[in-house]
């Protein structure tokens, strides 16, 4: 990456910085010795670092908010006179090809409120160096194709008795005026953005795992003492995914220890520091009493997450930021894979389809749209997106599914092997597929520097006399400004034909087949359009397409709703049939058929698939959010309509299944907690049914809702019903929230819902979403608590959309502009389609937006912004 000053800067002054102008860096690291001194009011960091020449160029060193006091090199102290500074740089004039330095700097991270470098976060002291994050605490090429080893000592008053850094303790011991110290060094060569270290006074939960290879690793998980007992559920995850890895992908652990660490103010889930992974509360803590099921699952999933980035990630590392996919897109794949084991495969590829769709593609149909290997940035923070996560995943997926698990393993072993303990690019990683499975896989690199959501579009023909079939599909992408024009991608489309009469899925094998490309029922699509012909078709077929959702793609294909009706009853596995009623309910919901169709098909379909499988019978009750359908409507939105529509539908479901509620709902009773998927179904279709059971206004389901609320035993139940109370106003749904708030007011992550559950209410107003930020346990230093109001709101865009939503978003993005820029900047994403408005909303919302624009500076914040006003 060219860190050198460029010359083209942005109307704030930020620079922006293009992949084509990637340099390898001039010098390498051979090693750095790191001392931490923390204080009350300051903390010095002293470093060592032995850097070696590579290339002819400058060395420069990063550096941000750091007050320089003593530099020397190779013994001699430097003056300014030896050296450029600026705000993020120092770069040495004519520095030798051995070069030792001693750097020591003060910071201040007890007044670090950015939640990057290292911060206090009430009685703690943690690091958060990705992407860079290192260059606030110490001058250092801080790159991620600069791998070294680190030595850290570090020193502080007893009342901090832990002391964390990566590697194993080598020492410590006690000094002078209640101090002591810890030194601990790290074997493995890594780049500075995993560098994490820990001050504090911390609880800990200890396990241990073998090997494969039959060595004994150390676990442990630090949390407050009173966070202990719900560490449990992340210490088992934590041991599932290792045998996760070394089962399915033959990945051992490496080090001696892994540790975790839980903190309540974090700017995002967690982070996979080598061998100290440092994670938000929310992802690590659980517990039935204070944790929805959703929020364990995500806790488990989190865990499995982190712990994988050891080898897509830390082991072989992004050579540059833009190449944030390359660890983050597989590892998500590696993730939600790893999380099938732990529930339905269907319900797991439901809700990841179905977040791509309410979050991806609505990112990539607006101003923000970018592909998952992005070619030019601003600010790094602002990539952290769903773009390079999830869509990142999807082609890491396709190319899988296109190999096949046993060729798969072949590819990654041959990733693993070639790139251990390097800084690599996306092509890394497709040559060693290719190379390692014997499957060119080289077609699918466009997907990852082509931006937009690809729509596949068809029609199909059953010709009796000739017993043929014939599908015709085109791809289209449309054109994004400042990209080239878009090219045809590979996208694989899952294909299975089913008899029209019986429902039965018809054989598709033999040589006819094979000709036309379709094999393990898939038919890739690479050409802007293509037919395939299925022969020996006896008798009628239904076609079914881009089963398991086997790209990352929009379907507008030519079934009659009679069609998706048909598939929603006769499909093999629950995502398939999930999708046929996502595909019908669109069409109701933007094209106005009518919902006949899909009424009938539902109400004959859920009974059974209730008795059978709960969990998948909630989700097959999933209508699209108002996000994903207002990320359809390109121009004169107007969100009060598409929520009239929604609302709608919602009663006439209700009401079509009114008796079936009652039944339902009773067959339910509350028992004792489990934690397995069997449990969670039922608890999650309770849920489910108790909303409809109450918008069908089924006599006394308020109270079954009071009730449920006093009877419960998990938060699940407790949570499920009280927004019920508060989201109908019911008379109860006052004392309910008293009590709530009572019970969990020294549960951080249980008070969290008990703000988003009041910010989330459809019928509630941007003054009360206000009046939450009043309240005495708000706080503005913890994202999380932010995050329970800002996030909760924006579910509600008939709310968003007014010059008063519209406004309290942009008046927070302006305070968090210096306060938390990061933060700033996510929550003025979710503005990106103010552009597709109906007037006059539209031009207040440019006007609210312009307003905005004199009153940040930060460069994640402006960046949005300026990509928000270019819509
Ligand atoms: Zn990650």
């Amino acid at each position: 990456m060219n860190i050198a000053v460029n010359p083209e800067l942005n109307e704030n002054s930020h620079q922006t910085i293009y992949l084509k102008d990637y340099t390898p860096p001039s010098f390498e690291v051979l090693s750095i010795d790191l001392t931490i001194q923390v204080h009350d009011d300051h903390t010095l960091v002293h470093s060592k670092l032995v850097m070696q020449r590579l290339t002819s160029g400058d060395l420069t060193l990063c550096g941000r908010d750091l007050e320089l006091l003593n530099i020397s090199l190779n013994g001699n102290v430097l003056t300014p006179d030896d050296y450029n500074i600026d705000p993020e740089q120092l770069i040495i004039k004519n520095a030798p090809d051995q070069a030792e330095f001693s750097i020591s700097v003060k910071i201040h991270p007890e007044s670090n409120t950015q939640l990057e470098g290292l911060y206090q976060a009430g009685n703690l002291f943690v690091t958060q160096n990705e992407p860079e994050g290192f260059r606030k605490i110490t001058f250092f090429p801080d790159r991620p194709d600069v791998l070294t080893v680190f030595t850290t000592r570090i020193e502080a008053d007893k009342k901090y008795p832990t002391l964390l850094a990566n590697g194993n303790l080598v020492e410590k011991g006690d000094l002078p005026d209640n101090r002591h110290f810890a030194i601990w060094h790290d074997p493995t060569k890594k780049p500075s953005y995993l560098f994490a270290a820990v001050i504090g006074d911390l609880a800990v939960l200890k396990d241990s795992f073998i090997t494969m290879e039959g060595r004994k690793v150390a676990l442990e998980i630090y949390a407050l003492a009173q966070d202990l007992p719900k560490c449990h559920v992340a210490m088992q995850a934590l041991k599932d995914s290792m045998k996760w890895d070394e089962d399915v992908y033959g990945r051992p652990y490496d080090l001696d220890n892994y540790m975790i660490v839980a903190v309540s103010q974090f700017n995002m889930g967690a982070m996979e520091n080598k061998g100290l992974n440092i994670f938000n509360t929310v992802c690590v803590l659980a517990d039935p009493e204070i944790t929805t099921d959703p929020a364990m699952f995500y806790v488990k999933s989190t865990i499995a997450h982190e712990y994988f980035h050891n080898w897509t990630g830390n082991r072989i590392t992004c050579r540059d930021w833009f190449q944030l996919c390359l660890k983050e897109g597989f590892t998500v794949f590696r993730d939600q894979s790893f999380s099938e084991t732990l529930q339905s495969a269907a319900v797991q590829r439901i809700d990841d389809v179905s977040s791509l769709k309410s979050v991806q593609f609505a990112e990539d149909a607006g101003p923000l749209s970018h592909p998952p290997r992005p070619d030019h940035f601003v600010e790094i923070n602002n990539f952290y997106t769903a773009t390079v996560y999830d869509k990142g995943a999807e082609i890491a997926r396709m190319m899988a599914n296109l190999l096949g698990p046993e060729k798969f393993r072949q590819g990654t072993d041959e990733y693993f092997r070639r790139h251990d303990g390097q800084a690599v690019t996306v092509e890394d990683l497709v040559d060693s597929l290719s190379d390692g499975s014997g499957v060119d896989l080289h077609h699918f690199l466009p997907w990852y520097s082509q931006p937009g959501t690809p729509c596949v579009k068809g029609t199909g023909h059953y010709d009796a006399s000739a017993k043929t079939y014939t599908l015709k599909l085109s791809q289209s992408t449309a054109k994004r400004p400042n990209y080239p024009e878009p090219q045809a991608l590979p996208i694989p489309v899952g294909v299975a034909l089913f008899d029209k009469n019986t429902g039965e899925q018809l054989q598709l094998q033999g040589n006819a087949l094979q000709q036309n490309g379709v094999k393990d029922g898939l038919f890739v699509l690479d050409q802007a359009e293509q037919t395939i012909v299925f022969e020996q078709i006896h008798t009628e077929p239904v076609v079914s397409l881009l089963r398991n959702f086997s790209a990352p793609v929009l379907l507008d294909f030519a079934y009659s709703d009679e069609d998706l009706a048909f598939l929603l009853a006769n499909e093999t596995n629950g995502f398939n049939q999930w999708q046929a009623a996502q595909m019908l309910l669109e069409r109701i919901l933007l094209q106005g058929h009518d919902p006949a169709v899909y009424l009938d098909a539902i109400a004959q379909a859920l009974p059974q698939v209730a008795d059978t499988d709960a969990l998948l019978a909630s989700r097959l009750l999933d209508i699209p959010s108002e996000s994903y359908l207002a990320s359809r409507i390109d121009q004169n939105f107007n969100p009060a309509e598409v929520h009239e529509k929604r609302e709608v539908l919602l009663k006439a479901l209700a009401d079509k299944l009114k008796t079936y509620w009652a039944q339902a709902y009773q067959a339910l009773p509350i028992v004792a907690f489990e934690d397995n998927s069997v449990e969670m179904g039922k608890r999650a279709y309770r849920n489910v049914v108790l909303g409809f059971a109450v918008r069908a206004n089924v006599e006394g389901a308020l109270d079954w809702a009071s009730q449920q609320y006093d009877n419960a035993v998990c938060m699940t139940e407790r949570l499920g019903a009280l927004r019920q109370l508060v989201w109908n106003n019911a008379p109860d749904a006052q004392a309910r929230l008293e009590d709530f708030y009572k019970r969990f007011k020294h549960e951080d992550l249980a008070l969290d819902q008990w703000f988003a559950v009041q910010a989330g209410n459809p019928k509630g107003n941007v003054q009360l979403a206000r009046q939450l930020m009043q309240h005495q346990d708000f706080d503005w230093s913890t994202p999380n608590r932010i995050r329970s109001v800002t996030g909760h709101f924006a579910g509600n865009p008939i709310l968003v959309w007014t010059q008063e939503g519209m406004q309290f978003y942009t008046e927070i993005a302006k305070r968090l502009d210096q306060q938390n820029p990061v933060l700033g900047s996510r929550i003025l994403q979710l503005l990106s389609r103010w552009y597709t408005l109906a007037e006059p909303m539209r031009s207040e919302a440019r006007t609210i937006l312009q307003a905005l624009k004199g009153q940040v500076s930060s460069s994640s914040v402006c960046e949005t912004l300026n990509n928000l006003l270019k819509a």
